[in-house]
């Protein structure tokens, strides 16, 4: 059994209860965020509460607290919890209203959080690499929201389960944009760290992406934050996909076409081990 956070209980999930009339379920009106903790400590929760805080503004989803006062109802829930997990769902909606097309509506919105139970992967099973597939990106263009609505990404990442690979690379007018549910990143043959601006709606500004981004400034590796085609991806030295519960996953096979060396590339492996350095010094 576990207990989750909702509208400030903390309660059995068995017995938690949303209306009918929640506007989530009506037209995934909502936002969400995965925090992830490592030895009981939030990892970047500041940048995934000015990232939820952004998708609630986009959405005009309005809340009585502010920021400070939702990082104390995180750390409060979880204290009394004692026993979780290591990485914490959140999501909000804009709450119980009748089914109109609108967004201004007065409705109070729904807050829910609970831990997730993210499996960490054995060290060798990452160095060794995943394979991924490439797929249309059949998204909408506000993908700076982190909103609910991700029945697109599900249905890439499926086709990526089916295809028994770890992430779709989702592609757009010959160009990559992220993966399903990760940031994606490429190393050229110039040892350059390339992956995509977050200025066009395209992605998500995933909060790994820059993370790693500064672990790379700090330790001079050569960024170019660009938009690069499907060709460029194909050609890369190295590839890897980042996200909150997936960290840093070397792609060594696209399409079933082997990526570089087909082993975890150097850059790749150093970046992983900067990571980890921050994960436990945070
Ligand atoms: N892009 C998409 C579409 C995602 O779903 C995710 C995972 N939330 C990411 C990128 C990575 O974001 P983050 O590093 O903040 O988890």
């Amino acid at each position: 059994m576990s207990y989750i956070f909702l509208n400030n209980k903390i309660i059995k999930d068995s017995e938690a209860k949303i209306s009918i009339h929640d506007r989530a379920l009506q037209f995934s009106d909502g936002i969400y965020e995965v925090i992830l903790l490592n030895s009981g400590n939030f990892i970047d929760l500041d940048a995934h509460i000015e990232r939820l805080f952004s998708s609630l503004a986009m959405l005009k989803i309005k809340l009585s607290f502010n920021k400070e006062e939702l990082i104390a109802k995180i750390i409060n829930y979880q204290k009394k919890i004692k026993e979780h997990n290591n990485a914490l769902y959140i999501q909000i909606t804009r709450g119980s209203a009748k089914r109109v097309q609108t967004l201004d509506i007065a409705s109070e919105a729904n807050i829910i959080m609970y831990f997730l139970d993210n499996k960490s992967l054995d060290k060798q099973d990452i160095l060794n690499g995943f394979s991924a597939i490439t797929h249309d990106d059949i998204r909408w263009k506000k993908c700076e929201i982190k909103s609910t609505s991700i029945l697109a990404n599900l249905l890439c990442k499926d086709k990526a389960n089916e295809l028994s690979a770890c992430e779709a690379i989702l592609i757009e007018d010959n160009h990559v944009t992220e993966g399903s549910f990760s940031n994606i990143f490429i190393i050229d043959k110039n040892n350059k760290l390339i992956t995509r601006p977050i200025d066009d709606g395209r992605i998500l500004p995933g909060i790994t992406r820059a993370r790693i981004l500064k672990l790379a400034q700090q330790n001079n590796i050569n960024i170019d934050i660009r938009k690069y085609s499907k060709a460029e991806l194909f050609a890369a030295k190295e590839v890897f996909a980042s996200s909150s519960t997936m960290l840093i996953r070397p792609i060594i096979k696209i399409d079933e076409q082997i990526i570089g060396s087909g082993k975890t590339g150097d850059i790749t492996k150093k970046l992983i081990s900067l990571y980890q350095d921050f994960l436990d010094k945070s």
